[in-house]
C-alpha cells in the first residue's frame, strides 16, 4: 500500500476555505472528521482527522497544518511513539481453492 494520504485530495492554504469545490463547484463545503489511512507492513493504519468535506461528492480539502498532523501522527506511529492503536476491523482472505 502507498504511504501518505489514502486519496487524492486537493490542498489549500492555511485558513482559506474553497469557496466551491474544484471537482463538481458545490458550494457546501463543510468541517467534518474523515479518517486517512497510512500502510504499515500488512496492516492499514486509521487516522481520524478533522478537515473540509465537499458535500456534494466528497472531495476533501486539506491544508498544510493538517497535513503537517498527518504526517507527524504516521512517524510517530512508525517509530512507536504511538502504540496503543485500537483495532477496528479485520483482513480476510477468500482460501485459493475458491478462485480457480
Ligand atoms: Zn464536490
Amino acid at each position: 500500500m502507498e504511504n501518505g494520504l489514502s486519496q487524492a485530495a486537493a490542498v489549500v492554504e492555511d485558513g482559506r476555505p474553497p469557496v466551491s469545490c474544484v471537482i463538481c463547484q458545490g458550494t457546501t463545503i463543510k468541517t467534518q472528521e474523515v479518517e486517512e489511512a497510512f500502510g504499515l507492513n500488512r496492516d492499514i493504519i486509521m487516522v481520524p482527522v478533522k478537515t473540509r468535506v465537499c458535500a456534494e461528492c466528497g472531495e476533501r480539502y486539506y491544508d498544510k497544518r493538517t497535513l503537517r498532523l498527518l504526517e507527524e501522527v504516521e512517524e510517530k506511529v512508525r517509530r512507536k511513539a504511538i502504540t496503543q492503536l485500537e483495532v477496528v476491523g479485520k483482513v480476510m482472505r477468500v482460501p485459493r481453492e475458491h478462485v480457480r
